[in-house]
């Protein structure tokens, strides 16, 4: 009886501290790990708590398969901070509805965009729903007024996909032009709380990396790719010997978690093998 008296207790605790943030300090913790196995559209994603206020969903659909794509989502006081919005509309509502669990009274919306590539755009439209003001490299603004409603055209040819496939598992995606865009390494003040945006070229030109001071979290898009091989062919040597620059520069910060683009959350050592493996390639 005393022990069940206890259980309800922690169980009232963790609700007042859930219904404010994604609470609890220390170590990252899983909080929501599938058991139902992979999903077409929203893949096989893993929620984890990496600090009082940061969450990081690995494992979202990806048309390549295992390489699932990552999003992070961050609380402030006031705000929520969307970083990436998936690959599809069912991936991006995953994203939301797991915010939605903490969001409380939080009523704006930011979605950083870590570059233009279809598996961390596609979902966008779900977060422009809800009044996201989306954030991104600059480039994206002309990429996407240009090109944007081609895009998914684009991707099912290259699939070899029909348009019934397509709509199927990519979901109505609407692309819309950046709110604001970022020239250079900037720190964005969002409720006294500091989130960096570092220009990371090397995956491609338009790459950037956000990084989270409180919690020591680096979202870093594909600038880092978790076990498995990195994916070059946007660009060629120079691009490759940019892009272990931005590694380096990226080893400086002060980091207890790196949120890959693609794989698993690791820390600093696997900065030095995406270093090695594009050492190799240079060869
Ligand atoms: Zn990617």
């Amino acid at each position: 009886m005393k022990i069940l008296y206890l259980n309800i207790i922690i169980v009232q605790i963790s609700i007042l501290l859930i219904g404010a943030s994604p609470s609890s300090a220390g170590k990252p913790q899983a909080i929501h790990d599938s058991e139902e196995g992979w999903i077409e559209g929203i893949g096989n994603p893993k929620v984890t708590r990496l600090s009082d206020n940061v969450l990081a969903i690995t494992g979202l659909y990806h048309t390549g398969g295992e390489n699932g794509v990552t999003a992070g989502i961050i609380f402030t006081r006031e705000s929520v901070i969307f970083i990436d919005a998936g690959m599809t509309i069912d991936s991006a509502e995953f994203i939301w509805n797991e915010a939605r669990k903490y969001i409380g009274n939080r009523k704006m919306f930011y979605l950083i965009l870590t570059h233009h590539h279809s598996d961390h755009i596609f979902g966008m439209r779900v977060f422009k729903e809800k009044g996201a003001k989306v954030i991104s490299h600059s480039w994206l603004k002309s990429f996407i007024s240009m090109r944007g409603e081609q895009y998914k055209k684009f991707l099912l040819n290259m699939l070899k996909w029909s348009t019934d496939k397509g709509d199927r598992i990519f979901g109505d995606v609407v692309l819309s032009v950046p709110d604001q865009v970022i020239e250079k390494d900037t720190i964005l003040t969002i409720d006294d709380e500091e989130i960096h945006i570092l220009y990371t070229p090397g995956h491609v030109s338009t790459e950037i990396s956000i990084y989270h001071p409180h919690s020591k979290t680096l979202f870093a898009g594909d600038t880092v790719y978790e076990g498995m091989e990195l994916t070059t062919h946007f660009g060629g040597p120079d691009e490759w010997r940019l892009w272990i620059a931005q590694l380096e520069r990226l080893k400086e910060l002060d980091l207890e978690t790196i949120c890959p683009g693609h794989g698993s959350l690791c820390t600093k050592e696997e900065l030095d093998r995406n270093i090695d493996f594009l050492r190799k390639k240079l060869h």
